[in-house]
């Protein structure tokens, strides 16, 4: 065989897609760094610094010999005791320090969870909308992903009939996810239970994204599936991290919570691949977990407030439906009554060419729903300033107001 005659690269990589969300987010930056003003509401991130008590602790460990060294691929015993002490403080689970993984970030963790549980043709039910890295982390592990679609109407949640429909001898896991990336849905203690009920039922194991367990909004509560899940922690892997509760994205620690012989796995393939995250990292992390808890509280309040904002800037424009969401920091309008209207010669057919004229010519940007699975709806983050969320809604009213 000639060198020329083989790929290039593997098929499993070249059918992985760019994540969107973090596309759009590099264009706007980019468009910001060479002027242009750009007001992104792109990016899945707090906008705030890291609260200085985390940093500090950060600078300490940073000067102490004992963190320049490799450590435990599983992670350091304080954080992964600090994880299970705070997963029984905020979701009420008992579990032990051995049944923690920390992660590079919690993408990391969904990555592992699904190269752990997964074999090629298994099937993992995901629901629709759905935060863009689980359908390509799904298919590196050899997994297929099954869309559920939920609906505006049901608040983009799905119930057990809904999952059913969508049930094969291969399913495997089923994802849950709330609060919700991209919709902010948050799911019920009743609607946890009922789909906790349905996981059990029919044998499936849980993936439990809770990263956005402490943004949540108005009556809306965190309900840990696992606490409602008739076969307890058995069947169900927890993932989150610091990113979005203590302002943490760039210190890239997450962790995933399972039974031991998943985690065990879990710790093998990851001794193989990244081996221990970054000991400055984790010793923040520790400080973010043990350490005052009232920055949060600010900083939700800070996001409930923009929430409220940016969901009467939005339904204030004609064609968009936007329901109200209960958790992380998100708005998710749906946009179709925006289409097919002349924006100065142009008629975006969809929400991505939509997306496209928005960042053109009113300098905003926003995900369209395809990176979702969605098409027809954009992602609006409200993690950016009142003055920035009220300037970027007027200049979006404006351009549609000028439309034909
Ligand atoms: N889960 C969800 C639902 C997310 O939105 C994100 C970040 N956008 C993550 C996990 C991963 O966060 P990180 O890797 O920064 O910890």
């Amino acid at each position: 065989m000639t060198t020329e005659s083989r790929v290039r690269i593997s098929a499993r990589v070249a059918s992985v897609a760019e994540s969107a969300t973090l596309a759009i987010d590099a264009k706007a930056k980019a468009l910001k760094a060479a002027g242009v003003d750009v007001i992104g509401f792109g990016a899945g991130e707090p906008d705030f610094p890291t609260p200085p008590f985390i940093v500090e602790a950060a600078a300490r460990a940073c000067a102490d010999p004992k963190n320049h060294r490799y450590t435990p691929t599983a992670g350091l015993p304080e954080l992964r005791e600090a994880i299970a002490a705070k997963t029984l403080r905020d979701s009420g689970l008992t579990i032990e320090p051995s049944q923690v993984l920390v992660t590079n970030g919690g993408k990391h963790a969904i990555y592992n969870a699904f190269a752990t549980l997964l074999d090629p043709g298994d099937e993992v039910l995901v629901p629709e909308p759905y935060w863009t890295t689980y359908p390509e982390a799904i298919r590196l592990a050899g997994g297929v992903p099954v869309f559920v679609p939920s609906s505006v109407s049901s608040g983009y949640k799905v119930t057990p009939a809904d999952l059913e429909r969508h049930l094969s001898p291969r399913t495997k896991v089923l994802l849950f996810v709330s609060p919700s990336n991209p919709t902010g849905a948050v799911y019920s203690r009743a609607e946890t239970e009922a789909v906790a009920a349905f996981a059990a039922e029919q044998g499936l194991w849980v993936l439990a994204d809770e990263i956005y367990e402490h943004l949540i909004y108005d009556d809306a509560t965190s309900t840990s599936i696992a606490t409602v899940d008739p076969r307890g922690m058995d069947y169900t892997v927890i993932v989150n991290g610091v990113a979005k509760t203590y302002a943490m994205t760039g210190w890239r620690v997450g962790w995933m919570v399972g039974p031991k012989d998943v985690v065990t796995g879990a710790i093998n393939l990851q001794s193989q691949s990244t081996s221990n995250v970054n000991n400055i990292a984790q010793r923040a992390a520790v400080a973010a977990l043990t350490g005052d808890q009232s920055e949060v509280e600010v900083m939700r309040q800070a996001f409930d407030r923009r929430r409220r904002l940016i969901v009467s800037l939005l339904r204030d424009i004609p064609g968009v439906v936007c329901p109200m969401p209960e958790g992380a920091f998100y708005a998710y309008p749906e946009v179709g009554g925006l289409m097919a209207r002349d924006y100065s010669g142009t008629r975006p057919t969809n929400s991505s060419e939509l997306a496209a004229v928005i960042l053109d010519q009113a300098k905003v940007a926003v995900v369209p729903g395809e990176a979702f699975g969605t098409p027809g709806f954009f992602r609006l983050s409200y993690a950016l300033s009142d003055a920035d969320i009220e300037e970027g809604i007027k200049r979006v009213t404006k351009l549609v107001e000028q439309a034909g």
